[in-house]
């Protein structure tokens, strides 16, 4: 089994008070993650906000010119039951024309901002097949204080409506069901544990799916108060833990298994070639 390495691009300073005023990190911190990938041989998906790709079209050219994925990480990264049907449509719609303008051509996923695809979002299943995306990576399968959808199952399968859902690993450890491989967690839980639970994951034939964002890397950032964490100051201080660790926890890893990009796994489990997303002349109506 792979690792499926995932990037959500985005700059958190959007959504901090004041957050313009911190230093820029996004092309710097995404830079070294390219630098990384690239010396490793491996190829990542990097789920791109639409309003980043607006700011910084060169870094998203980059990304795409060094064989990488892009894949939809929203437009405005708007929580999916904030948008309702008809917004996310047109966010996602949104998304993909910022994507298209850097010169990205070939689109296969989506993830929802902060996992919030759920039990009461799963609409967004039909409008995501309906635009043409093979697969979404947006499901949290546990009970969480901000979105989560236990009953969905931790295993990748295919909607009814059509596309693939592939939700975030978890731990596999009773009592802890948290993302196994993803920022935070990533960084901070003991490497003995996420490791020996992400083997076992792969041993019983799963995919191992992780997401990092630019900051979980960047440890110049100056602190301020990070969003979705309730303004609680110990939660903010795990924020800052470990930022120097992440890159080197992934190179052990990748020493036993393999790391993919998210549509190199999708191809396997669809059994043959995917679709991007439907061409953009039909979609954004032009
Ligand atoms: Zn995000």
């Amino acid at each position: 089994m792979s690792i499926l390495l995932g990037i959500d691009l985005e700059d958190v300073r959007d959504w901090v008070e004041n957050g313009h005023s911190y230093r820029e990190a996004v092309p710097e911190t995404t830079r070294i993650y390219l630098k990384q990938f690239k010396a490793w041989g491996v190829q990542a998906t990097f789920f791109v906000v639409g309003n980043l790709a607006r700011r910084y079209p060169q870094l998203i050219a980059e990304i795409a010119a060094e064989g990488h994925e892009i894949a939809c990480h929203g437009d405005r990264h708007l929580q999916l039951d904030k948008l309702g049907p008809q917004g996310f449509r047109e966010d996602l719609q949104n998304n993909l024309a910022a994507l298209r303008a850097c010169g990205v051509r070939d689109i296969y996923g989506f993830r929802a901002p902060t996992f919030s695809l759920t039990k009461q979002t799963a609409w967004a299943h039909e409008v995501l097949s309906d635009l043409g995306f093979t697969y979404s990576s947006s499901v949290l399968p546990a009970k969480n204080p901000l979105y989560g959808w236990p009953e969905f199952g931790r295993s990748p399968r295919k909607t009814e409506a059509g596309c693939w859902e592939l939700p975030v690993t978890l731990l596999d450890v009773p009592g802890l069901r948290v993302p196994a491989a993803g920022g935070v967690y990533f960084r901070v839980l003991p490497f003995l544990l996420t490791n020996w639970s992400i083997k076992r994951t792969s041993k019983a034939g799963q995919p191992v799916l992780t997401y990092f964002h630019p900051y979980d890397i960047d440890t110049k950032q100056e602190r301020f108060m990070h969003p979705d964490l309730g303004g609680k100051k110990h939660l903010n201080l795990l924020m800052y833990i470990g930022r120097a660790r992440l890159l080197p926890r992934l190179d052990k890893l990748r020493r036993s298994l393999p790391l993919i990009a998210y549509r190199d796994y999708v191809v396997r489990l669809a059994g043959g070639p995917v679709e991007t997303v439907a061409d953009g002349s039909k979609l954004l109506g032009e």
